[in-house]
């Protein structure tokens, strides 16, 4: 049996009922990335609605980005 595959296996279970800093004190940062393929990108303390946008140019088309977090929501806003 192999011991670093249940090891790998309890992180993958605990990375999906814990917050990703509840996982970062259990099994350290550099195994964050594990949490982060169960919950998706692990996003920084700014929890980010895209309230701000920005109106940018890009190839002579009109496109909307996120202030803060600088992500194109043109679709989210529009469609
Ligand atoms: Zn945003």
């Amino acid at each position: 049996m192999g011991r670093v595959k249940a090891w790998l296996m309890d992180m993958e279970e605990d990375a999906t009922r814990l917050s990703a800093d509840e996982f970062k004190k259990q099994h350290g940062k550099k195994h964050i990335y594990i949490w982060e393929e169960a919950n998706g990108p692990e996003t920084p303390k700014i929890k980010c609605h895209h309230k701000t946008v920005l109106m940018e140019k890009l190839d002579g088309e009109s496109i909307l980005v996120c202030e803060r977090c600088g992500e194109d929501v043109t679709g989210e806003v529009i469609g």
